[in-house]
Parts: structure tokens; C-alpha cells; sequence
């Protein structure tokens, strides 16, 4: 059965009831404006959003792929435990579909298995290119060093979307 897994900004824009939809605390806890909070808690109450937390384990192998990835520093606590809900999801049999338009969720989804989708209006962005980058000494790789780290200077390498926009 298909299910959606909802983040910030899927429950901020809305998402079609006909889904049984799951989010994670960390979630709701994300969200700042009091109307969309109360929306979200009367759609809890109701039943239209399950919110679940993940067991350790899912989230600790969330963690380590983030970190594999050079993620880690991208991918919110709250971010990182709806990844997680989404393969335990998956792994109970269920057929998750993370809603996020979130560039660093969506990439994770995409690392990790998981099928995604986004919200924004105008339809489905494709999935973008990466460039992979030191923040200690500027350099840009092209091939990203496979222990994550700039055999340069050092410092754990990190990724932006290759447009040059900053996703946070
Ligand atoms: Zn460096």
C-alpha cells in the first residue's frame, strides 16, 4: 500500500487526503506558524496523519549513510528521522513515498531507495546535479574523494546543488 511520508514543507502546503500519511515529531516540532501547527494536530487527531516515531535502529542507519554522503551537515534532525520512518515503513511493507521539497531529503530518498516526490507547483523537479566542495580551502571536486574528506587540506567535504543556489 502506497503511503505518504510528509515533510515541513508537504505539511505546510497540504496534501491530498485520499493518502494515509505518516510524519515524525521532529516534524510537527519544525513547524513555526501556529495555523499550519493546529491544521496538522486536528489531522493528527483525526487520523488523516499518523505520527510515528522511527525505531533506533532505522535512524542510525539513516545517519551513517548521511554521513557517507556528505549530508550530514544538510539533513535536519527532523529530516533525518522522517528518511528513517520512511524505510522502516518499507521494510514492514508498506510503499512510502517521501513528499518533500526539500533538495537535501529529496537526495537522501533518492541514496537510500526510497521513492519521492515533490510539491511544488509546475510540477516534478528532477533530481540535480551536485558539486562536491571543501569548506576549508574552497577546492570543487568533480569526482567526489570516496572517504568524504579533501585530500588537500583535510576538511570533511560537503555538496551544493551545482546552480550555485544554497538550499538553506
Ligand atoms: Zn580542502
Amino acid at each position: 500500500m502506497k503511503v505518504l511520508v510528509l515533510d515541513s514543507s508537504a505539511l505546510i502546503q497540504g496534501f491530498s487526503p485520499a493518502e494515509l500519511a505518516y510524519t515524525v515529531g521532529a516534524v510537527l516540532a519544525e513547524l513555526r506558524d501556529e495555523l499550519t501547527r493546529l491544521r496538522v494536530e486536528s489531522q493528527a487527531a483525526s487520523g488523516m496523519i499518523n505520527i510515528r516515531e522511527p525505531d533506533e535502529h532505522y535512524v542510525a542507519l539513516v545517519a551513517e549513510e548521511a554521513r557517507r554522503r556528505g549530508e550530514g551537515a544538510s539533513l535536519s534532525v527532523a529530516d533525518a528521522a522522517l528518511l528513517s520512518l520512511a524505510i522502516q515503513l518499507k521494510d514492514e511493507g508498506l510503499e512510502p513515498v517521501v513528499a518533500s521539497d526539500d533538495y537535501a531529503v529529496q537526495n537522501m530518498a533518492e541514496h537510500l531507495g526510497l521513492q519521492y516526490r515533490s510539491l511544488a507547483v509546475g510540477g516534478i523537479r528532477k533530481r540535480f546535479r551536485w558539486v562536491t566542495y571543501c569548506p576549508g580551502c574552497r577546492r570543487v571536486f568533480e569526482e567526489a574523494p570516496p572517504d568524504g574528506v579533501c585530500p588537500v587540506c583535510g576538511t570533511a567535504l560537503k555538496r551544493r546543488p551545482s546552480d550555485g543556489v544554497r538550499v538553506r
